[in-house]
């Protein structure tokens, strides 16, 4: 029998083929270990290639590629900007990096993402306010897709700019109406779309990030990359010296990351695969537990599984807190799904936009505290954080993992 090891929410998983190391071994042998060199160039269109993209700048981070996104649709100080509740913080952070105001939208719970019914009374609301946001940015949580027929409609009836977050999305796809049924990647469908290679998303670089620019026109989509590369290299205009007549960033990708990146991108497949075979473990033994429901996954759309997360219903004999302790007992990692924003001290000053029941739109006002230790309320995503748990997705994981960490929550059950 094999030690007890301690099993990792998500960590990183490079190819037993050595992919990543031969890429940076190029990079060492063509001294090209920075600034910028092939793997950089490379990745960027193996990557575009990969999801359907075409226009794309490889970024020191995913919340670089949000940051530059927002710039490149020329938000800036004063402007609104709508953002997925439901999230890593990583979302939202860069609204206030540009000087907007965030506004926070609440979820559904067929998708746990963005209630396109919270977008379009949120969208009415401040258009009668003459305020219209500068953008939307939709997130597909955990891997899931969120509703792009009804996200992309609505944003184009406003005429509102869409950022898709898909940090933790690459390789999820999506069939609908909005893509002529045919399957598309997250990450192609907003104005742009980002991803992230942080340490634990589902191919890491041990850092990095992506901003693909999608609109149709593809003159004017490769002139926005070129205007996010020169932003991303401190901004030099074209001569001798060092000349400067906009404030730069340091947000380009290394050659030695990117070398990582093209490694990894020969397993991205296998890696969601695994990640949808974790899902199916936990939903075959779990999901008949009383109370217990994994997280959707709706016929159109193919998750990539990135985290397994599941629902605890009030009745059920633990909550998610009480799976986690048990779980760091026995040495595995879980955590609670993400706090949304409108929850987070730091964004209290923030408006927020649900539904009621009838549809009718509401504010934070309108809900009540749920859980006054976890700061939950009892909108959606409010909801969805206070009952939700993400369980140990390592794509290292081998069905010994799998059945101890099933057994420790079943024994919650007895
Ligand atoms: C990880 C993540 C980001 C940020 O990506 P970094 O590369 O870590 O900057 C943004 N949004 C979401 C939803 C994420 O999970």
């Amino acid at each position: 029998m094999k030690e007890k090891q301690h099993i990792f929410l998500a960590s990183p998983h490079m190819s037993k083929e050595g992919y990543e190391k031969y890429y940076i071994e190029d990079a060492f042998a063509k001294n090209f270990i920075a600034p910028l060199g092939e793997n950089v160039i490379e990745f960027e269109k193996e990557l575009g290639a990969k999801v359907g993209a075409r226009a794309g700048a490889a970024l020191s981070s995913g919340t670089a590629a949000i940051q530059l996104a927002l710039m490149s649709l020329g938000v800036g100080a004063g402007d609104v900007v709508f953002a997925q509740s439901l999230t890593f913080s990583a979302s939202a952070n860069p609204i206030t990096y540009v000087g907007a105001e965030p506004v926070f939208i609440d979820s559904d719970y067929e998708t746990w993402n963005m209630s396109p019914a919270a977008l379009e009374v949120g969208l009415k609301k401040y258009r009668a306010m003459g305020r219209l946001p500068k953008a939307v940015i939709v997130v597909h949580l955990y891997g899931l897709m969120a509703d792009m027929d009804e996200i992309t409609r609505i944003c184009a009836q406003y005429g509102v700019a869409l950022i898709e977050d898909a940090a933790e999305a690459l390789g999820s796809t999506y069939t609908g109406a909005c893509t002529d049924n045919v399957q598309k990647y997250a990450g192609t469908f907003g104005d742009y779309g980002i991803f992230s290679f942080n340490g634990n998303k589902i191919i890491t670089t041990s850092g990095g990030g992506m901003l693909f620019c999608n609109i149709a026109d593809e003159k004017e989509a490769d002139r926005r990359i070129a205007k996010v590369r020169f932003w991303a290299t401190q901004s030099r205009d074209a001569a001798r010296w060092y000349e400067h007549t906009e404030i730069g960033y340091n947000f380009r990708m290394s050659n030695i990351v990117a070398g990582i990146g093209r490694g990894q991108l020969k397993v991205l497949d296998a890696r969601v695969e695994k990640k949808r075979y974790i899902y199916e473990y936990y939903r075959r033994e779990l999901g008949g537990l009383f109370g217990f429901s994994m997280m959707p996954l709706q016929g159109h759309t193919q998750s990539n599984c990135w985290l397994s997360a599941a629902q605890l219903s009030e009745e059920a004999p633990a909550g998610p807190l009480d799976i986690i302790e048990a779980l760091e007992k026995d040495d595995v990692e879980s955590r609670p799904v993400w706090k949304p924003m409108h929850l987070q001290p730091v964004f209290s000053n923030c408006d927020f936009v649900a539904v009621d029941g009838d549809g009718r739109c509401v504010g934070r006002e309108a809900f009540r505290v749920a859980d006054s230790r976890m700061g939950a309320d009892t909108s959606v995503s409010g909801t969805l954080f206070c009952h939700g748990i993400c369980l140990p997705s390592d794509t290292k994981m081998d069905d010994g993992d799998l059945a101890r960490i099933c057994e420790v929550i079943k024994s919650l059950w007895r």
